[in-house]
């Protein structure tokens, strides 16, 4: 990927502790990042990774999400009869009340669930890169991976399989198995819980949205903000990018494979 993190590079300065900092000279190798040893014994406890999907294990910058976004609002148009701006005013009003527009379209309207999901997330994929670096980081992270999304497992499994990383995950649990309820609703991290059997105190949740991390942070888990890189494009609403620096956000990282890198016991 044009992502990965290389040793001098611009940080975002909202993002300290995902700064790698290097360990030898200037002009020595490459070294591995380095996190305040504070910040590694935060997560020392933890035995379960939870990460969402899209804009997090993937960059906000992809052009994934706006390939879903513009099917999104495809669909509303056909369901509506609605030219795209109108659709896409009523896409945006239904994502903000309820978490999801399929959610907004179930509580408004009787429209079929799986028809929406595979409509939306028929795109094209083929811009995402193996990102073997993260995929380094994750099969070394020790405990049970599990991926939380808001999309459907079908998207998850397509969208992991072409970073690389669908191997490492022991599940997904998707917009499906949250009886098509949403993050941030508590039912749903509950349904999460008690589906994988994770004891949040020892877990540790790594999302692209502020406020999907209250209640994990309000049940224990460790919570990082993953934000895209200084100079990236971020397509997100301007709410999506908020809360950066609410309590319920332990950790803000620009480099999330950098990060999980830095939490990985060398000794
Ligand atoms: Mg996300």
């Amino acid at each position: 990927m044009t992502d990965i993190k290389r040793p001098g590079d611009a940080f975002d300065p909202t993002a300290p502790e995902a700064k790698p900092r290097a360990a030898g000279a200037s002009g020595a190798a490459p070294t591995l990042p380095v996190l305040p040893p504070e910040t590694v014994t935060r997560f020392s406890h933890v035995d379960t990774w939870v990460f969402d999907l899209d804009n997090t294990l993937y960059p906000a910058g992809s052009d994934l999400w706006p390939k879903i976004d513009a099917r999104i609002t495809h669909f509303l148009a056909q369901l509506f009869g609605l030219d795209g701006l109108s659709s896409r005013a009523l896409q945006k009003y239904y994502y903000q009340r309820y978490g999801t527009t399929l959610r907004g379209l179930m509580e408004e309207h009787e429209i079929s669930s799986d028809e929406f999901l595979a409509f939306v997330h028929d795109i094209d994929r083929s811009s995402l890169l193996p990102n073997h670096s993260l995929a380094k980081a994750i099969t070394e992270l020790p405990g049970r991976k599990l991926i939380l999304t808001n999309g459907s497992r079908e998207h998850a499994l397509r969208t992991a399989e072409k970073l690389g990383i669908h191997e490492m995950f022991e599940d997904i649990f998707d917009i499906v198995a949250a009886d098509l309820v949403p993050k941030p609703a508590a039912e749903t991290y509950q349904r999460f819980f008690d589906r994988h059997a994770v004891e949040p105190a020892r877990a540790a949740m790594f999302e692209d949205i502020s406020h999907n991390l209250v209640v994990p942070h309000a049940r224990g888990m460790v919570t990082t903000l993953v934000v895209p890189k200084l100079g990236q494009d971020d397509p997100r609403e301007p709410w999506e990018i908020a809360g950066a620096d609410a309590a319920h956000v332990e950790f803000v990282t620009n480099d999330l494979e950098g990060f999980l890198a830095g939490l990985i016991d060398r000794g």
